[in-house]
């Protein structure tokens, strides 16, 4: 891969917020959320005050630093881990869900529901079910579906599914317009050596089933693939073959060392090249189906900048554990995870209906955050796109969330450097 053996993403700079690429003919300035670009043949214009008033007058937004995110206001953001449980046992899940099996209960979930959502509720509700694999919980998503649509006229529902769940659950999903998020990680062969049943068996067939349903009913779907070193080399062929079935949209994740198997299927610079290498091919499929491969550059584009996890920046994103306390983190559910302290942020007070949160514990976070941010993402070209990733990873990776995920932060540069190639040149 040219970028891999050039390193001209190493020359490629952050001047006041916006990334300044090495093409190897010139340097392009790109405003990610005006879509306008500009070529120089070096950096020296980033000296000349006349270049940069130039630039702003035609519309190119310069700041000292990533504004602070703002928060929509007519939406409200109710994420519900479920369970910790799973009827699956992938090889590199970071639950460890055989351990401890935690359930939020229905009557908890529908109060903190009720609680968030006010009756006649007239903007828009996102409701995300999560897990384990949430649909072991189905009371439970019966009463949080029921509460949310009983209050509010405009509920979004979602789920992260690995699609394994009884026929009567998947009706009952599909009634309520959920949209999924379907986690199968390549063809046949590919997907069973990873994802497999709690006694080793394949899971493709099983996925398969959902998937035709939900495509059939025509619900909003996202496939979801985790890619490991064993299946990286099926990237294209998945793709391929996801997008002849009538999927629209997939989104591939490198595998992280979290968690129970951190140390199974090492993530190194090859692993991190063959991944782009497929991600970019699997790009170019998809144009040729009219499908899309979601990205971080897709997400960004013409959008105001945003922080990579926006639940430290934003509180009326509610993110409920399965024992119903509130948490920042996606990633750390259950009294399992050592880390899962670090992010606990209240209790559900069931007399007054409300979470009590610690402020402190959010504080220590964005002080990290900020941290992180100014000394090493400031400076950089894919700041717009990362700006420092995800805290947990960090905080497993060195012990601390202020310091820069090495491996992640390499992985990161490479593709946003592929990416602003096929927009901008
Ligand atoms: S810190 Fe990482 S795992 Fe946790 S919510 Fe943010 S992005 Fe997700
Ligand atoms: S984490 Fe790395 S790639 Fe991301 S913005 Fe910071 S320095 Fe750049």
């Amino acid at each position: 891969m040219q970028v891999m053996d050039g390193k001209r993403f190493e020359r490629c700079v952050n001047f006041k917020g916006l990334p300044c690429i090495d093409f190897g003919k010139g340097y392009v300035v790109f405003d990610p959320s005006s879509l306008k670009k500009a070529t120089f043949p070096d950096l020296s214009w980033t000296t000349r005050k006349e270049d940069i008033e130039a630039l702003a007058t035609q519309g190119f937004r310069f700041r000292e630093r990533l504004p602070d995110y703002e928060a929509p206001t007519d939406e409200i953001h109710l994420t519900f881990i479920l369970t910790t449980d799973c009827n699956l046992g992938c090889k590199y899940c970071y639950t460890d869900s055989k351990r401890e099996k935690l359930r939020l209960s229905a009557d908890l979930a529908r109060r903190i529901a009720e609680a968030h959502v006010p009756a006649g509720y007239a903007g828009s509700v996102f409701v995300q079910l999560f897990g384990g694999e949430p649909t072991l919980n189905f009371e439970t998503i019966q009463a949080i579906t029921e509460a949310v649509e009983a209050r509010s006229a405009k509920p979004f529902f979602y789920i992260t599914t690995n699609g394994v769940m009884r026929t009567d659950v998947l009706e009952y999903l599909l009634a309520h317009r959920y949209g999924f998020y379907l986690s199968l990680d390549g063809v046949r062969e590919f997907n069973d050596l990873n994802r497999v049943t709690l006694s080793g068996g394949g899971t493709y067939e099983l996925v398969e089933k959902t998937l035709d349903q939900v495509l059939v009913r025509k619900a909003p779907l996202k496939v979801r693939s985790t890619i490991t070193r064993s299946t990286v080399g099926g990237m294209e062929r998945f793709a391929e073959a996801m997008f002849r079935r009538g999927v629209k949209l997939l989104q591939f994740t490198p595998v992280v060392p979290i968690g129970r198997n951190a140390g199974d299927d090492p993530v190194d610079d090859a692993f991190h090249d063959a991944y782009l290498d497929g991600l970019m091919n699997s790009i170019d499929l998809a144009r040729v189906y009219g499908a899309s491969i979601l990205t971080p550059l897709s997400l960004a584009l013409k959008r105001a900048p945003k922080p990579y996890c926006k639940i430290f920046h934003d509180d009326t994103k509610v993110l409920v554990t399965p024992e119903g306390r509130r948490t920042l983190c996606y990633g750390v559910q259950g009294d399992f995870n050592r880390n899962s302290d670090r992010f606990l942020y209240g209790e559900f007070d069931a007399e007054d209906g409300q979470f009590r949160v610690d402020g402190a514990v959010k504080e220590r976070i964005l002080q990290a955050y900020h941290h992180l941010t100014d000394s090493h993402c400031d400076h950089c070209f894919a700041q717009f796109l990362c700006n420092g990733g995800c805290l947990a990873e960090n905080l497993e990776a060195n012990g601390r969330m202020d310091e820069l995920n090495r491996s992640f932060c390499s992985l990161k540069r490479k593709e946003a450097y592929l990416l602003l190639e096929r927009v901008l040149t």
